[in-house]
């Protein structure tokens, strides 16, 4: 029987104080959105090792990938980037890994907001220690899902499914994972999705919907009528359905663009040039 998972900040702690090392995953095409500060402070208080990365690499340029990791190591994290799906840098992680590590057995928790790649970071890992996985005794109900995994010598992995509370504004909300089915209003976070494509790939609605139309509205329509949907009353096109799947796009890679890491640190720049004044 599977328990339903709560998302709360203490089951999050239960497991973090469980392990030696945890790793933040977040998303390369969007690292700043996707990863929590909160998260951050709760690993650093409670005196774990914190290893960013940056996965799903083959989704940006190389360059950008890198300019990210400089980007969190000038801020003083260790940063790895990686491609779990193509199972590319899964030899950096499980080095960096071993870097921090200074007492064996291991339990390194992966941590970080639903859709980042969790686990298939975990899959790549496991290869041919897949056998051996076991609940954790003594969790509580709401984590009854946390499983160990052996990834190498004395080397154990925990995975936090569905447990970090995903929190922001509609636009964050969608980009740190919250499924478009639990969206009240898909509409919204759709059009801000799909402006943010639009500005910085403007081909990202053409390639995606074969669209050339750069009104957000507009383009839901025009997906929603490609499609059929329609509204069963009066034939008017069903835009929350069209909403709900530019979300999905988002999350596989068919929607595609990508946050410059130039844009940050320009901002950053800028910022702190303001607080100085
Ligand atoms: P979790 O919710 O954090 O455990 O994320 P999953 O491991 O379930 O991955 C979410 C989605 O991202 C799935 O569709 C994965 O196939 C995809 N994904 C994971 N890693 C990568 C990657 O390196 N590149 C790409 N393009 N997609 C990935």
């Amino acid at each position: 029987m599977t328990k339903m998972i709560l998302a709360s900040w203490r089951s999050l702690a239960w497991i973090i104080r469980r392990a030696d090392v945890v790793l933040e995953v977040v998303d390369a095409r969007d690292p700043i959105s996707t990863r929590s500060r909160r998260l951050e402070r709760m690993i650093s208080s409670l005196q774990k090792k914190l290893i960013i990365v940056i996965n799903k690499t083959d989704l940006v340029p190389r360059e950008v990938a890198e300019k990210w990791k400089r980007i969190f190591e000038d801020q003083g994290y260790r940063t790895v980037y990686m491609a779990a799906r193509d199972h590319k840098g899964t030899r950096i992680l499980r080095r960096a890994i071993r870097d921090v590590v200074d007492m064996y057995p291991a339990i390194v928790a992966v941590t970080g907001f639903p859709k980042t790649g969790k686990s298939t970071i975990i899959n790549a890992l496991k290869g041919r220690h897949s056998a051996s996985t076991s609940p954790i005794p003594g969790s509580p109900g709401y984590t009854t899902h946390a499983q160990l995994y052996r990834i190498g010598e004395n080397l154990y992995m925990i995975d936090t499914p569905g447990v970090i509370p995903v929190e922001g504004g509609p636009l964050e909300a969608v980009l740190r994972g919250r499924p478009p089915e639990q969206l009240r209003d898909p509409v919204r976070p759709a059009v801000m999705l799909l402006e943010k494509a639009l500005r910085y790939n403007p081909r990202a609605v053409k390639d995606a919907y074969g669209i050339d139309e750069t009104d957000p509205y507009k383009i839901l329509e025009l997906i929603a009528l490609k499609r059929g949907w329609r509204y069963k009353s009066d034939g008017e096109p069903l835009i929350e359905e069209a909403a709900r799947a530019v979300i999905r796009d988002y999350h596989t890679g068919k929607l595609l663009f990508y946050v410059p890491p130039e844009e940050y640190v320009a901002k950053r720049i800028h910022h702190w040039g303001k607080s100085r004044a």
